[in-house]
């Protein structure tokens, strides 16, 4: 039997403690915590994400703003960050990826003052990490750790193997595991037989941004894998194929257009893994937990109050 790893009842556990430490800031100091989301463009799915944001802020205790920008130029998304770095009531900045096209998201990241960086993407908090210091640590992988964590899930001495590389997910995913005594392995898309060395695995992070792509030649059998990817499945076929037999999700398809699926073939998941985080209710929900976590660390931090690494 595969044991579901429940990324939205870990995360319902992280966000209720976090409510109960923005209440005790605000009793003991008065303070507010307050995260101001950048939306630039019209991406229907960051949309999307965004609202989730606001939602959970707001069960939290959290004050949220978004700025909306429909299609701002480099200056205007500048100006944007270094108003809200001076705004003492922002706490935390969060610029929602992807930034319209021709927008270099390295340059509005340097930008950011690290204090503030609650997704940890500014150089500085990526060299912290890195360097082992205290420090903002991106949310999806910091999720990924802390589900894993939380489910009891070995990691010292164990193989780790993160495919996928971006600054946002697999490399900090892979720093992380590091730091948990891992042993960790990154591979991407010029990685030679791919499948052999993910197959090394007893704990597979798939970061990769293609559906189902992860399959059961990739999974040694008793390995615990992690989905982090978030893709729209349009085709029922697909469906079919991924699902067999729970035609919920080709119902969905016929209702909404689409179902999430993740990186990872979930039905060949369900066949080998130990341990598997679905999609959704896996990683997603995590992420917005760790944002709230983050939130309150930058709020603890301009307040003056100790926090931890
Ligand atoms: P990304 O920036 O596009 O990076 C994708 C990585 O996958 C790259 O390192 C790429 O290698 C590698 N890759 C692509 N094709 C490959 C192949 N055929 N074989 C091996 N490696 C391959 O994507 P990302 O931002 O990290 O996101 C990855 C996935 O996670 C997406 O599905 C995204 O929607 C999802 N995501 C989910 C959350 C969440 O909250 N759950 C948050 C962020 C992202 P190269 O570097 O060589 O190109």
């Amino acid at each position: 039997m595969t044991r579901i790893l429940d990324g939205a009842a870990i995360a319902e556990a992280v966000r209720g403690e976090a409510a109960l430490e923005v209440a005790r800031l605000e009793a003991a100091h008065g303070v507010t915590p307050k995260l101001t989301v950048v939306l630039a463009g019209d991406d229907p799915a960051s949309a999307i994400y965004v609202r989730n944001k606001e939602r959970a802020c707001r069960e939290a205790g959290i004050a949220s703003e978004v700025v909306r920008m429909l299609s701002p130029s480099r200056e205007e998304l500048l100006a944007t960050v270094r108003r809200l770095n001076q705004d003492p009531q922002v706490h935390g900045i969060l610029v929602q990826l992807p930034l319209p096209r021709g927008t270099d998201p390295s340059e509005i990241f340097l930008a950011l003052d690290p204090g503030k960086d609650v997704d940890g993407l500014h150089p500085e908090n990526a060299g912290r990490l890195l360097a082992g210091l205290p420090g903002f640590v991106p949310c999806t992988p910091a999720g990924i750790v802390e589900i894993l964590r939380r489910s009891a899930v070995p990691l010292a001495g164990r193989e780790a193997v993160v495919i996928g590389r971006s600054e946002i997910v697999g490399k900090p995913a892979a720093i992380l595991l590091l730091r948990e005594n891992a042993t960790v392995t990154v591979c991407h898309s010029k990685t030679h037989d791919l499948a052999a060395v993910a197959r090394r695995a007893d704990v597979l992070v798939a970061a990769i941004g293609r559906p189902g792509f992860v399959t059961a030649e990739h999974i040694k059998p008793g390995a615990v894998v992690v989905d982090v990817g978030i893709n729209r499945c349009t085709s029922l076929d697909d469906a079919a194929r991924f699902w067999p037999g729970d035609d919920g999700r080709q119902d969905e398809i016929r209702r909404k257009g689409f179902t999430l699926v993740g990186d990872v073939h979930p039905a060949h998941a369900m066949a080998a893994a130990s341990a598997f985080t679905p999609v959704p209710r896996g990683v997603g929900p995590m992420t917005i937990a760790m944002l709230l976590v983050n939130t309150l660390r930058a709020a603890r931090l301009a307040a003056g109050i100790s926090v931890g690494a």
